[in-house]
């Protein structure tokens, strides 16, 4: 089955709204129109209001945001909500990251209502998953992906699914500059596949869209794209420079 790339920049905590328009101003020159890839871009809250103006105007690339609330509205200082996200005009929001796991305490249970709140509110989330170094040498890769898509997962339906990206990031390749080796990241991406055919049969695992993450560059990109259960990237560090995320960018266009 023929899937469209999804390639994502995450910007992280980095970018003033000032720093992501001088970015944004050349890279959407360059990519101006539709192109075989969906090209998203995750900058800080604060700087959502300032590139959603440029992003919307172009056909090629789509307004994602980092985290989200699954609260609606009300006393909650500091959240953000689905309605707010919307408005400013994110198609997609990054649910489950590595760093949202691990410093601020979110589990799957608190990532499936966020899973939820997304698509009650019509936008796709973009949900990432990955084992850390000690749960893969010790034999828990499987166990530890398939329990984080089954949790994150709860109650969503066969119907949803279109709508959700999953992001498989290893966590000890995130950041570090140890990229998963094709091979590494083609096997448990193709795992992760068979548990999406488990919950939701083969149609739905075969059409869902899985990025990989975890230090993909320009010179690693081509390669990794080159294999049949990555269908695109979530991409930190390499994503903060024009040149770069166009480079990684034309890789997925190319292949
Ligand atoms: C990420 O944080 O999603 C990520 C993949 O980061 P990096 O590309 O810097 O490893």
């Amino acid at each position: 089955m023929s899937r469209k790339s999804i390639i994502a920049a995450n910007w992280k905590m980095n970018m003033t709204p000032t720093e992501a328009a001088a970015f944004l101003d050349p890279f959407l020159t360059t990519f101006s129109e539709s192109v075989n890839v969906d090209i998203v871009i995750a900058p800080s809250f604060v700087a959502l209001a300032k590139a959603s103006e440029m992003i919307t105007p172009n056909p090629a690339v789509s307004l994602s945001a980092q985290n989200m609330s699954h609260e609606a509205s009300g006393a909650f200082t500091g959240e953000t909500s689905a309605a707010m996200l919307l408005d400013v005009g994110c198609e997609y929001v990054i649910l489950g990251h590595s760093e949202r796991r691990s410093i601020y305490g979110e589990d799957d249970a608190v990532i499936n209502k966020k899973v939820h709140a997304t698509l009650s509110a019509g936008m796709k989330p973009i949900l990432c998953i990955g084992e850390s170094l000690a749960e893969r040498e010790g034999g828990k890769l499987e166990s530890v992906l398939s329990g984080q898509l089954e949790g994150s997962l709860a109650d969503v339906g066969a119907d949803q699914m279109a709508d959700i990206v999953i992001a498989y990031e290893p966590v000890w390749a995130i950041g570090t500059g140890v990229t998963a080796s094709p091979e590494q990241a083609q096997d448990t991406q193709k795992f992760v596949r068979s548990v999406l055919e488990d919950l939701y049969g083969s149609d739905v695992a075969g059409a869902t869209r899985i990025q990989y993450g975890g230090s993909v560059k320009p010179g690693n990109a081509e390669e990794l794209l080159g294999q049949p259960d990555i269908d695109g990237f979530l991409v930190g560090g390499a994503s903060l420079d024009p040149q770069s995320f166009a480079e990684i960018v034309s890789a997925g266009i190319g292949g």
